[in-house]
């Protein structure tokens, strides 16, 4: 077992926030309050502490956050960082693990909108002190979630699945991990990160914890269609170059069906002598190879794409500004 364990441990709870101002004030006094009685119940030491990341919103999140941080009140257990504009709930999140990463024996992160049922905070703390590095939420029901958004989830993870992309279904963002784990995830330095699936491939000793996924407390989900997409695309091309080998192996099976189809065609001209001059025989295999190759193109793109974004190494996220209220951590 770790040595941090054997103690409690400083918490570390990061949020990334994208125009949440409607129920960021709740956020914050929700999540101290648990905080207040994780300590009260010696699970984690006093100087665990709040972290909150303004995803470059666009409404008053980041004054609502400045408000409710008392700095000079000496409490101490907030701190906040403000990007230099929206890189997405992914970017924002590392953002904060970076931030919070020397700064805490354990880090949980979860959302703004308190989906994630914090009852299970015990228990994902318990398989921490037992010896893993990182606990995963995994939802239980996915009742809540629209019929679309249940399926397409559903059909993502068989593609994973089928691609060889280790993954662990139904595991979002909501995750306990040890300060070893988090220092290990900034070796990862792809900018078009995917934090879920990385914190699986590590391979460090885990466990899981179960949960059912709440409302949204207010306001309205933050992840538009685009943004799912990307993630999802994210997450195959991340960490899976299948989508470039079945280019591969539908050329080959395409040429092949071309040979067979040429030998038929010089047998049919010298012994049947018969002609098929039919125009759909002929303009169809053009549309339809022209679609596979323009198809094969755009997916080869898409990987020579991520390939130039990462040569130009630019940083995955900016800091505006960093409101620090935590006070130093102590010994217990
Ligand atoms: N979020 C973010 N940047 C974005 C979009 C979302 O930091 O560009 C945050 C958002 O404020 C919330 C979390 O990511 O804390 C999850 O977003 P949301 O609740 O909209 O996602 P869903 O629950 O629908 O998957
Ligand atoms: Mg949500």
């Amino acid at each position: 077992m770790d040595q941090i364990s054997n103690k409690i441990g400083t918490l570390a709870i990061v949020v990334p926030c994208y125009n949440e101002s409607e129920i960021i004030e709740h956020t914050i006094s929700v999540l101290l309050k648990k905080l207040e009685n994780l300590i009260d119940a010696a699970l984690i030491s006093s100087s665990s502490f709040l972290c909150l990341i303004d995803d470059g919103s666009k409404d008053i999140t980041w004054s609502l956050i400045e408000k409710s941080i008392e700095i000079k009140s000496g409490k101490g257990n907030v701190s906040a960082i403000k990007l230099a504009g929206n890189v997405g709930h992914q970017k924002a999140m590392l953002a904060g693990m970076e931030y919070c990463g020397g700064k805490c024996d354990i880090l949980l992160t979860t959302d703004a909108d308190l989906q994630d049922d914090l009852s299970v905070l015990e228990e994902m703390l318990g398989e921490y002190y037992k010896g893993s590095e990182v606990v995963f939420g995994v939802r239980n029901d996915r009742r809540l979630d629209s019929w679309w958004k249940r399926n397409t989830a559903n059909l993502y993870y068989h593609i994973l699945d089928f691609m060889g992309v280790k993954t662990l279904k139904d595991h979002a963002d909501f995750r306990l991990m040890s300060r070893k784990a988090v220092s290990s995830l900034s070796s990862f330095v792809e900018s078009n990160i995917y934090i879920r699936g990385i914190c699986v491939a590590m391979g460090f000793s885990n466990s899981i914890v179960y949960y059912g996924r709440q409302a949204r407390i207010g306001g309205s989900p933050k992840y538009s269609l685009s943004k799912m997409f990307s993630l999802g695309w994210d997450g195959i091309t991340s960490f899976s170059v299948f989508p470039l080998r079945l280019i591969s192996l539908l050329g080959l099976f395409v040429f092949l069906g071309s040979l067979v189809v040429a030998v038929r065609i010089v047998y049919a001209s010298i012994y049947l002598e018969t002609t098929v001059p039919g125009w759909s025989s002929i303009v169809l295999p053009i549309f339809l190879l022209g679609g596979i190759q323009l198809l094969s193109l755009g997916v080869i793109g898409e990987y020579i794409a991520k390939t130039y974004i990462e040569t130009k190494r630019r940083p995955r996220y900016l800091i505006d500004k960093v409101l620090d209220g935590v006070k130093e951590p102590h010994a217990e």
